[in-house]
């Protein structure tokens, strides 16, 4: 393990930026954290925490200058490697046929991530799983995932709604990062523990100013995290998890949320690894060009169930089944893995502040009635 300074931050920033990545971190924009193109550690929210509750979000003033002193926002890395809205192809009319030009590889760019929380990455993992890990391969997707660079930031402060210990997917990376980093603060110091997961981590951490970390560094880092693990309050019960689901198809609770549920899909866009979506043609005035697009589409909106001859899915009822059954039973069958990383963005987001890990209690039986 490594030592970055505060002071040398800077300098991974610049490292990043002039082997061509746009880099993309969290910055403050409309009273959230959200991912965006930022170039200095001064973008970074410094001083910056976050309050999460079911259908609750605020920023506060921390009392510290951590730069990483919140969780997750509304905006989930997905957005850059499968983004909402994708043009697959476009045609212009050529005499009396049309002359198509694919896109689906356009997006070449280079892109570093910083500041990737381990929930998250999980959630990279699994889209990777969805996109990459079959017959056929999404070539929009896999352009962009093969040209994206990970900074992971291990998390020292936790949220609300956060639930990553329960599903194995944080408070610490393990996997899937160029370099992870762990901010530590304390005793008038401020570094990062760095550690690199690929040869291309460790050659961009070997050409910014750094030391090997002495034993109790490298310690106060994994105190760190393991702290982070303590404090959680929220947690899933997820043992036997998909059978119990499977068993539980006729059960009540469902009556209950889908009184609560509104169907406006919000708990869907923010969700890491929701992927669905829906293909849309469009044509000009003039017949002479059309253009096929790929949206961001969601398991509660009834169009998605349409099909010949009704909706198979016509209660709010079927629609919230079909999504918590699909994220913590069949994924299982799909993907041999759940299909939650704990992040909570669903119970954040959700206006009626439904949350899914009491649902899961309460179709267990464990008393929960949220
Ligand atoms: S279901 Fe909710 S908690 Fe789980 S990954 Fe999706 S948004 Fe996060
Ligand atoms: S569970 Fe909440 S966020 Fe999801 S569709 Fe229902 S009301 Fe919207």
């Amino acid at each position: 393990m490594y030592i970055i300074e505060l002071t040398e931050l800077q300098n991974l920033l610049k490292e990043l930026i002039s082997r061509g990545y746009l880099l993309i971190g969290p910055t403050v924009r409309s009273g959230a954290i959200v991912y965006d193109s930022i170039r200095s550690v001064n973008d970074l929210p410094r001083g910056t925490g976050d309050e999460q509750e079911p259908s609750r979000y605020s920023l506060r003033q921390r009392n510290d200058d951590m730069l990483f002193g919140f969780v997750v926002g509304p905006v989930s890395w997905k957005k850059f490697l499968y983004p909402p809205r994708h043009t697959m192809f476009r045609a212009t009319r050529a005499g009396k046929g049309f002359t198509i030009t694919p896109e689906g590889t356009e997006n070449r760019q280079k892109m570093a991530f910083f500041g990737v929380r381990p929930c998250e990455l999980s959630g990279i993992l699994m889209q990777d799983q969805v996109f990459m890990g079959g017959t056929y391969v999404d070539r929009a997707y896999k352009t962009a995932r093969d040209n994206a660079f990970i900074v992971a930031v291990n998390c020292t402060v936790t949220g609300g709604n956060c639930f990553c210990a329960s599903m194995g997917t944080g408070p610490g990376a393990t996997r899937g990062f160029d370099i992870a980093l762990t901010e530590v603060m304390g005793g008038g110091k401020h570094y990062f523990v760095a550690s690199s997961g690929t040869p291309r981590g460790e050659e961009v951490l070997g050409a910014v100013p750094h030391r090997e970390a002495t034993e109790p560094e490298s310690r106060s880092g994994l105190d760190a995290v393991s702290r982070a693990a303590e404090s959680l309050t929220k947690r899933m019960d997820v043992r036997d998890l998909p059978q119990v689901l499977k068993d539980s198809f006729e059960h009540p609770r469902w009556d209950d949320v889908a009184r609560r549920c509104l169907s406006c899909t919000n708990c869907t866009m923010v969700c890491p690894t929701c992927f669905c979506s829906t293909v849309e043609d469009a044509t000009d005035l003039t017949g002479a060009h059309a253009e096929r697009n790929r949206r961001w589409d969601s398991c509660f909106t009834m169009d998605f169930t349409k099909v010949a001859g009704g909706n198979i899915r016509p209660s709010i009822r079927a629609r919230y089944r079909q999504w918590l059954t699909h994220k913590l039973s069949n994924w299982m069958d799909q993907f041999g893995t759940l299909g939650c990383v704990g992040c909570g963005r669903c119970i954040t987001w959700c206006p009626s502040g439904i949350d899914i890990t009491a649902e899961v209690d309460a179709i267990r039986g464990n008393g929960v009635h949220a």
